[in-house]
């Protein structure tokens, strides 16, 4: 372990310049090799395999990474995912984002962009007036450069992970896939970035299930996505209380451990 950096290591994947995978890790010098090793697996045990891959890894200085708990994860009672967008819409209502970007961000996730397809990364949504502030619409912005965090005395039983006690907490309810312990990361370095709020399906065609989070929680639904969306992520920003690039400075560069314990809340 290198007492003084660690890395970021991150993948995107694309077909004919249409984004299809992507994923990030930040890890310990040792891990390197086995994240790029998983990165260029994930990207290419696709169905329909990309035609470009590629695979950053870069240093990041270890002073400069903070650290953050996970978001709380808050599962619902299975429902229709008409029932679950209703339920979701309040949970943004809730926390302050208007019904227009509640409605912008429900349309940009379900039939796409200009060009009809979900951007490389989320779209940036004022919460207030439903404006698109993505900076580069056509890209999104992306979260990065976050991971749990390594635990400093490694257990082999427990992956060497502070996250082993999430993976535990997550197996406990049943939710073992590695989306739902993906996404509970990426939308906890969304929160911590400024984000008001999140809106995500996945762009996986077979993949139905979604979130919404805020600093409440991370809401699980497991039957969300519209018939046929595209898929996407929304992030509302309170444009009157934080600034856009600092938000965007935040999600894209600064590097963050989340660490356990991870409290799981079921909602009738
Ligand atoms: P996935 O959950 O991997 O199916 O991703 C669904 C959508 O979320 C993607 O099409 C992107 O638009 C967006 N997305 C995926 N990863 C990120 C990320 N790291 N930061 C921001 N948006 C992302």
């Amino acid at each position: 372990m290198s007492a003084e950096y660690v890395y970021s290591v991150r993948m995107r994947a694309s077909t004919d310049g249409r984004h299809v995978s992507g994923f990030e890790r930040l890890v310990e010098d040792s891990e390197v090799d086995a994240a790029v090793s998983a990165m260029t697996q994930r990207a290419r045990n696709r169905a329909e395999e990309p035609d470009f891959v590629q695979v950053t890894v870069e240093r990041v200085a270890r002073s400069a990474v903070s650290t953050t708990q996970v978001l709380r994860l808050i599962l619902t009672p299975p429902s229709t995912a008409a029932l679950a967008q209703v339920a979701g819409s309040i949970r943004l209502s809730d926390a302050g984002v208007s019904d227009t970007a509640i409605d912008t961000a429900f349309r940009l996730l379900t039939y796409g962009g200009d060009n009809g397809q979900s951007a490389r990364g989320a779209m940036l949504i004022d919460a207030s007036t439903a404006e698109n502030v993505t900076p580069d619409a056509q890209r999104g912005v992306r979260a990065s450069r976050f991971d749990y965090r390594p635990d400093p005395t490694p257990s082999p039983s427990l992956k060497g992970r502070e996250s082993a006690g999430i993976d535990e907490a997550l197996a406990g309810a049943g939710l073992s896939h590695f989306r739902t312990r993906e996404a509970l990361a990426l939308a906890t370095k969304v929160i911590w970035s400024g984000v008001l709020a999140e809106l995500c399906w996945s762009d996986d065609a077979g993949y139905v299930a979604g979130y919404v989070s805020t600093a409440a929680g991370y809401v699980r639904y497991a039957d969300f996505k519209p018939d046929g969306a595209v898929g996407g992520r929304a992030f509302f920003v309170d444009t009157s209380a934080v600034n856009v690039e600092t938000v965007v400075e935040n999600l894209e560069r600064r590097a963050l451990w989340i660490d356990g314990p991870l409290e799981i809340v079921y909602v009738i």
